[in-house]
């Protein structure tokens, strides 16, 4: 789940955005593009297992016995899916962030709970449609027999308490990765974004806690992945250099093309490639694409009128001042249109640029605050696979970026846990 990051942008970032933003599309012109480029890229797209690595749920829909898909009313359902093209998706057992109390932490545990229970009858119920997942191998399998496949992230480690006793029990489950933090610092690491209405600052743990280490530890142990979406520069970094296996981003950006504090920046983006792992670049506007000139004029504006141009009186607003501000800034998008699939795919090349196309992947965050023009639900998925072939991305390269990558690194953290 994202947060409201049209925030944390910068004069600096619109400049960056301005020097970088415009050049990705000559640099990755296809040398042998199709005569119907729309055809050829239908033929690969239905050639590729197409696998989206956040999907969220929303809480109000899973109530009680409900199946999460049925209302009609999500981004994703398994008509949306098959339509799409899009063959599987992670599943995400998503907690906020509350106090580091025993009842902040059981109310977190409930709601993942919550989920969790919901993705299981989903999965039970339509289990002629959809299949859970448990391996890179299984993931396959279940390609074959045409149904959709299921994987589960979890966002937010806050629901393990203070220990990593739970872990085993959430892999059992079919958790195959877990976010260390979420908005908010919790008692694993310190998060990209404080939660600076509580009062916290940049940094409570200087990046992971002890705790953290341990989780870090044991996910290596027990066969998670680490995901690093969300976690600071710092706790991401550790993570790093202390996971014997590849580390992901299971939801972000990068922070060259778009400067917001919950992308990567090339540092980072070259370290996690060391690793083996990989950046699924997320379609959630604010992180694609930065306040145009105009955008930030009107922003300054805003801030100035509400007695917030200082960044500390800016970033921890009371909850009614915050209502007011973006009411005042609902017109904001009306200045320069919202962050399409060709936004997305400029990160992506990006990525490829810098460390490698083995080392990114996409995800939609659909239900879950991501949703991008060309790309509003599952339905829409061939779109994106349509901008990566005019980009002059071949099968093998778009086979990669659409999962190959993502499941290879499930693969090499399973196999360390087994040895
Ligand atoms: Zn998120």
């Amino acid at each position: 789940m994202p947060v409201n990051s049209l925030k944390k942008t910068s004069l600096f970032s619109v400049m960056v955005l301005i020097l970088t933003g415009c050049s990705q599309a000559e640099t990755n012109t296809a040398s042998d593009p199709a005569a119907s480029p729309a055809l050829n890229a239908k033929t690969i797209h239905e050639n590729t297992l197409v696998l989206d690595s956040h999907i969220d749920l929303e809480l109000g829909l899973i109530a009680d016995d409900m199946d999460p898909w049925s209302s009609g009313k999500t981004l994703t359902d398994l008509e949306k899916m098959k339509a799409g093209g899009m063959d599987g998706a992670f599943l995400i057992v998503f907690s906020p962030q509350g106090d580091d109390t025993s009842e902040g932490i059981a109310k977190a545990a409930d709601i993942a709970e919550t989920r969790y229970n919901a993705i299981k009858r989903l999965t039970e119920k339509h289990a002629d449609k959809i299949e859970l997942a448990l391996s890179a191998d299984d993931t396959r399998r279940i390609h074959k027999t045409g149904k959709r496949i299921a994987l589960i992230g979890l966002e937010n480690a806050y629901p393990l308490g203070n220990s990593v006793d739970d872990v085993s029990m959430w892999f059992k489950r079919g958790v195959r990765y877990i976010g260390i933090t979420h908005v908010g610092h919790n008692q694993f690491g310190d998060s990209s974004n404080p939660s600076y209405k509580k009062g916290e600052t940049l940094s409570l743990h200087g990046g992971l806690s002890p705790l953290g280490k341990d989780l870090i530890a044991t996910m290596n142990a027990v066969g998670l992945i680490v995901d690093v979406s969300h976690a600071s520069k710092s706790t991401m970094m550790q993570a790093i250099t202390l996971s014997k296996t590849p580390v992901i981003a299971s939801h972000s950006g990068a922070r060259a093309v778009s400067d917001n504090v919950r992308n990567l920046d090339d540092e980072q983006l070259r370290a996690l490639a060391k690793t083996g792992g990989v950046i699924q670049i997320v379609a959630y506007g604010p992180y694609l694409k930065d306040l145009t000139p105009a955008q930030q004029a009107f922003k300054d504006k805003v801030r100035k009128e509400m007695g917030l141009e200082d960044d500390m009186a800016f970033l921890s607003m009371d909850a009614k001042t915050e209502d007011l501000y973006d009411f005042k800034m609902k017109d904001v998008s009306k200045l320069s249109p919202p962050a399409n699939i060709s936004d997305l795919v400029d990160h992506i090349d990006h990525v490829v640029k810098t460390v490698g196309v083995d080392y990114v992947g996409i995800s939609s965050d659909f239900d879950g605050g991501g949703k991008i023009p060309g790309w509003m639900d599952a339905s829409e998925t061939m779109n994106v696979t349509e901008e990566l072939v005019k980009r002059g991305y071949s099968q093998e390269d778009i086979d990669k970026i659409w999962g190959g990558n993502l499941l290879r690194v499930l693969e090499t953290v399973q196999e360390y846990a087994h040895e």
